[in-house]
């Protein structure tokens, strides 16, 4: 009997490690900028030959090595960085498990030179395959340099499957900017065969996002805040209108790490699906800060994947979020409504007199129409009441701006109708023309998709339960649909044979109009599963939205309008349909003169 199993020396150990941590030359590039930013340096260079298949360079300007640490560094599981396994729980730098050093230095030609600023003389060493060749004293300037040459010199195999300098250079850009974006406090430059690909100066995230990536950018990004107990979201969206057809720029840091996170990543994608067409992506760049207890950094060896403790609350709290901003942007139209007319700059000439505005007729009132009318009106009467069951708590960042400008409750827009179907709204800034039907079509479906998560319908009793037959489909359809419309405070029981009876409403509906209502929600609900829309309660929810909304041929009075002008931007969402139709149109000044030039 013989013995066979034997230790692996340390050059294989860190050959076989590499190939977990180094795959490419922009791994090495990861790992040696994150080196350099932990070791607290205020400017970082990053030199590139041949797409770093010659040479990558970092030269930093942090706190340098000891001249043992300038020989331990390349150690396997040396690190500063954890003393024991409690200190994996609160890990804030980049690097922690000690492998990046010796892995490169087990597969290329590595050359570094450090000195901390106490000590007059650096150390210099030469390291090839693992084996240090040379350890002297050297001048250099504060700081640390590491150069790794002819990555994969040792390992032809892989050096093999290197792509072409093109697609290396970009996965090199890729972790250059992951790491450039969420230091924009920190001097970058990145050089590429002696061309200056970057020269970035401190400053602040939105303009690092704009150094990096160009000043489009300007107009695409959006804020995004939230604060919660345990975790904190800034960042940026970009425009739902800049969405890409290719995965755009999206950006996830926690705790400064750049992160991969495809379910973090599905909540980002579920706040903008209505908004952007399909297969097109949105661009984000999105911080997280959060205790770091809170998370698992060490799931994966070069650590762009970690865990939450409590995922679903974080989908929650980013859905929320983004939507937020979304909303936020999208209720800028809306903003100038607001400001005090007081506040407005004089523009007129001292000696103007303004004209008194005359009195506006309501151009379709047809006084032979009388029946008619006063039946719409009452219609109308119904829907307001309706409105007040839909206030909405006043909660995006823009309505909390907008308070700052508004005293009391003074909103100052005015507005009237036209063709009895859209509103003419005047922001004191551009022109709004609102749609009135999708407007209110799209309050109530926001409101439907609350209640449905709430689950406390509002719902008006009849005294007496009304009966109603529907066709055989229809009958079917709400019969699947029963559970779900109790959820939004509709009671209705079967009674077979397609005959139901309806003991509740969830707003006062008009008992001659139930009917109708009802046989839109199922018509849409049907359409809905035939164009194969969402999922169930966003089908219902888009259903119950048509089946209730008002509908285009309404006359609205003033206070109608602004009821309903009040409540659409208070939506999240307030200038898309539940069906992705557009809600207003914005004219602007520039539009409005270009017209009458
Ligand atoms: P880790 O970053 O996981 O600790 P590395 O192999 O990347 O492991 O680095 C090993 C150690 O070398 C670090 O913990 C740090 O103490 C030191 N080090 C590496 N790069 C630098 C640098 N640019 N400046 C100062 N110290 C560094
Ligand atoms: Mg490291």
């Amino acid at each position: 009997m013989s013995d066979v199993i034997r230790l692996l020396p340390d050059s294989v150990a860190n050959q076989i490690a590499a190939g977990e941590v180094v795959q490419r030359p922009a791994s090495a590039v990861k790992e040696l900028l994150e080196n350099a930013v932990d070791a607290e340096s205020t400017e970082i260079r990053l030199i590139v030959k041949d797409a770093g298949k010659t040479l990558i360079q970092v030269i930093d300007n942090g706190k340098g090595m000891s001249e043992t640490d300038a020989r331990l560094c390349f150690e396997r599981h040396a690190t500063s960085k954890i003393r024991d396994s409690q200190d994996l729980f609160s890990i804030r730098t980049m690097g922690f498990r000690g492998e990046a050093l010796a892995s490169i230095a087990s597969i290329a030609q590595v050359e570094l030179k450090t000195r901390q600023d106490n000590e007059e003389l650096g150390t210099e060493i030469q390291i090839e395959g693992s084996e240090v060749k040379s350890q002297n004293p050297c001048q250099c300037s504060k700081g640390t340099s590491v150069s790794v040459k002819n990555l994969f010199f040792n390992v032809p195999a892989r050096r093999q499957f290197l792509k072409s300098d093109n697609v290396e250079l970009k996965h090199i850009s890729e972790e250059f900017y992951r790491v450039a974006l969420v230091h924009p406090n920190l001097k970058f430059s990145f050089y590429h065969n002696e061309k200056c690909l970057h020269n970035l100066e401190p400053e602040s995230f939105r303009e690092r996002i704009i150094s990096l990536f160009g000043d489009v950018y300007k107009k695409r990004l959006v804020p995004i805040e939230q604060a919660v107990s345990h975790v904190k979201i800034s960042g940026f969206i970009c425009k739902p209108e800049f969405a890409m057809k290719t995965k755009g720029e999206q950006y996830f840091f926690v705790n400064n790490r750049f992160i991969r996170h495809p379910y973090l990543n599905h909540a980002v994608s579920q706040a903008f699906s209505e908004l952007i067409p399909e297969k097109s992506y949105p661009s984000y760049f999105i911080r997280f800060e959060i205790d770091p207890k809170n998370i698992d950094i060490n799931i994966h060896p070069t650590k762009t994947e970690i865990k939450f403790l409590d995922e679903k609350l974080m989908y929650g709290v980013l859905l929320a979020a983004v939507k937020k901003s979304i909303g936020a942007y999208n209720l800028s139209p809306s903003l100038d409504f607001l400001t005090n007319p007081e506040f407005q700059p004089d523009i007129l000439p001292k000696d103007y007199t303004p004209k008194t505005p005359t009195v506006r007729v309501n151009p379709n009132y047809n006084p032979f129409e009388k029946t008619n009318f006063s039946k719409k009106q009452t219609n109308q009467q119904a829907y307001l009441e309706s409105f007040e069951l839909l206030q909405k708590p006043i909660e995006t960042s823009v309505q909390k701006q907008i308070e700052h400008t508004v005293e009391d409750d003074n909103t100052h827009f005015d507005s009237f109708q036209i063709l009895n179907k859209y509103l003419v709204v005047d922001t004191r800034s551009d022109l709004l023309l609102v749609c009135q039907q999708r407007a209110h079509e799209r309050i109530l479906f926001e409101q439907v998709q609350k209640q449905l998560a709430d689950r406390q319908p509002v719902s008006q009793q009849k005294l007496f339960p009304q009966s109603l037959d529907f066709s055989v489909t229809n009958a079917e359809t709400l019969n699947e649909i029963l559970p779900n419309l109790k959820d939004l405070g509709w009671d209705i029981e079967s009674l077979g044979h397609h005959s139901f009876a309806v003991n509740a409403t969830p707003y006062k509906v008009k008992e001659s109009d139930v009917q109708s209502i009802l046989e839109t929600i199922l018509e849409n609900f049907k359409s809905g599963i035939m164009l194969n829309r969402n999922d169930k309660q966003t089908n219902l929810a888009i259903s119950m939205a048509s089946g209730m909304a008002i509908k285009s041929g309404i006359p609205l009075d003033k206070s109608a309008q602004k009821h309903l002008l009040t409540q659409l931007f208070a939506c999240q969402i307030p200038q898309l349909s539940p069906k992705g139709k557009p809600v207003f149109s914005v004219f602007s000044e520039d539009e409005i003169n270009s017209r009458l030039n």
